[in-house]
């Protein structure tokens, strides 16, 4: 079935309404995290291509932006319900190139999906503002534009819904774009970009550039005067760099950058609740996810009970190939992910940590590492200030709720925070001295196409999804009328 599956994605570049190989004619190989095999080899793109893709969105531009608001978005709702009629394909496609268990895939292409029919939803609704000026003469007209062609850096971990957050909103603004996907995970895009032109969506309006070379055809891209608008989503690092790249230009950005989410559970909390939340918050996609509960911290009186707790349950789960039944934890996405998390816990451990559960890489083929619960983590373990990318929960005590929020708040990042209490009181109180763009409150998970996703300090810029998520892909054009 596998096979069949990858014979139908494509291998080559999607440029202006051709599936084209590299100018250079170079492919590289996707491989499989579960066993390090290759599952099929992709079109290498360089800077010639990167200017094709370009080339193909600048020209698409002005009639996809003077596309009715109405037939854009059909071609938006019709591509949310195609891929639900693919989702079996994705799914294993997702797992093959990715490594997440099969109900993992499945979750993330219901939760990716969902944008394409959200921004079907906003793109009827893009309004402006009309009103009188202070002197009664005046009158301001507002009226709002698509940004133009823009360049969508994805990352490997949500393959699917990292890609729809950023094209959904794109395409419901009248922008064409270039996508350029993770090359670890280029093949779900190259699918997608399939499920978009059977959907209806011109020519050069959805470019996709797979490449191994990231920074050349990026940094080619960001030269360009004639891109409008760079939205990334990775890590804080390549963030940085290309923030920096961008002010060449003065280029609009949208960053959707790292994490170090902590997660608090005070001493009135619902503890199966808490240990439940945890599960979720620290291993959906196993650990592998900016929003990954980093940090947990838990009130003295119930700390150890609540490490206990969610070490009994960590150890419990089967740890094995996504495309295995009943999969909870798949690999990690290569070797130097799971030597990350292996380093992380070995500093943490030499530096005093004990070992509840896990603690080790598991299997002969594949990247796993063993669901790990730490306790008595000391401060200066550097996995309470890195991102540790893996299935790993150290757990500390705390006595205070200035404390706790204290402690919360320690991190260059301010992606998300969860906390665990059942008094309204401290819980709005600690909500809102966290320095996050978002809160779970006695939940786990807190992605949601109709919610605002973002973060604060290091953890980005700008918002995708929700009401205000088409708003990134919008200029504010004023006009003043003297009546
Ligand atoms: P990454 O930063 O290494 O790569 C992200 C993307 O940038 C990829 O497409 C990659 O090819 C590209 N890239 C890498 N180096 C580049 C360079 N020098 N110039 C131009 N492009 C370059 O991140 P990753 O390892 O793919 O993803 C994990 C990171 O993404 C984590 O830090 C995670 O927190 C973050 N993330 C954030 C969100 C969010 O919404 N805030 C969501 C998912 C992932």
């Amino acid at each position: 079935m596998t096979g069949k599956i990858l014979a139908g994605v494509p291998s080559r570049l999607r440029i202006g309404g051709d599936w084209r190989d590299a100018a250079g004619g170079r492919t590289f190989a996707v491989t499989n995290p579960a066993d390090g095999g290759e599952l099929m080899a992709v079109a290498d793109a360089g800077p010639a291509d990167a200017v094709a893709a370009l080339d193909a969105a600048v020209t698409a531009q002005e009639a996809w932006a003077a596309t009715a608001p109405r037939e854009r978005a059909e071609i938006l709702r019709r591509a949310f319900e195609e891929i639900h009629a693919r989702r079996d394909e994705l799914a294993v496609l997702i797992t093959l190139e990715m490594g997440k268990p099969l109900r993992d895939a499945y979750a993330e292409i219901d939760y990716g999906a969902e944008f394409f029919r959200w921004f079907a939803e906003e793109a009827v609704r893009i309004d402006g503002g009309y009103k009188v000026s202070p002197n009664g003469r005046g009158r301001v007209l507002v009226m709002r534009q698509p940004v133009g062609p823009s360049l969508l850096v994805t990352p490997w971990n949500f393959p699917l819904a990292m890609a729809t957050r950023k094209i959904g909103p794109a395409l419901a603004a009248g922008c064409t774009v270039v996508v350029k996907p993770a090359e670890q995970t280029p093949l779900t895009t190259l699918a997608l970009a399939a499920v978009l032109e059977h959907c209806g969506v011109p020519a050069g309006v959805v470019n996709v550039v797979t490449t191994s070379d990231p920074a050349g055809v990026v940094g080619t891209l960001l030269r360009d005067g004639r891109l409008r608008k760079l939205s990334f989503t990775g890590s804080t690092e390549v963030g940085r760099l290309l923030l920096a790249q961008a002010a060449r230009t003065v280029l609009r950005t949208s960053m959707e950058l790292g994490g170090n989410a902590p997660f608090l559970v005070f001493d009135d909390a619902d503890l199966d609740a808490a240990v439940d939340g945890a599960i979720v918050a620290k291993l959906r996609n196993m650990g592998e996810a900016c929003t990954a509960a980093n940090r947990f911290y838990a009130q003295r009186g119930i700390a150890g009970e609540f490490a206990e707790r969610l070490a009994a349950r960590m150890a419990g789960l089967r740890v094995a190939p996504g495309l295995d039944e009943g999969s909870q934890i798949g690999p990690l996405i290569d070797e130097a992910g799971r030597a990350k998390v292996g380093t992380l816990v070995d500093d943490a451990v030499g530096k005093g940590a004990r070992v509840l559960t896990g603690g080790k890489p598991l299997g002969d083929a594949g990247y796993f590492y063993a669901p790990t619960v730490l306790a008595d983590v000391p401060g200066d373990a550097a996995l309470l200030s890195e991102e540790i990318f893996g299935p790993v929960a150290p757990v500390l005590p705390f006595d205070t709720d200035e404390e706790a929020v204290a402690l919360a708040n320690a991190t260059e990042y301010g992606l998300v925070a969860y906390l665990y209490t059942r008094d309204l009181t401290r819980a709005l109180r600690t909500a809102e001295a966290l320095e996050t763009g978002m809160i779970g409150l006695n939940q786990g998970v807190v992605s949601n196409a109709a919610a605002p996703f973002g973060g604060v300090k290091q953890s980005g810029l700008g918002r995708e999804g929700g009401p205000t998520g088409i708003d990134e892909y919008l200029e504010t054009k004023y006009i003043a009328i003297d009546v």
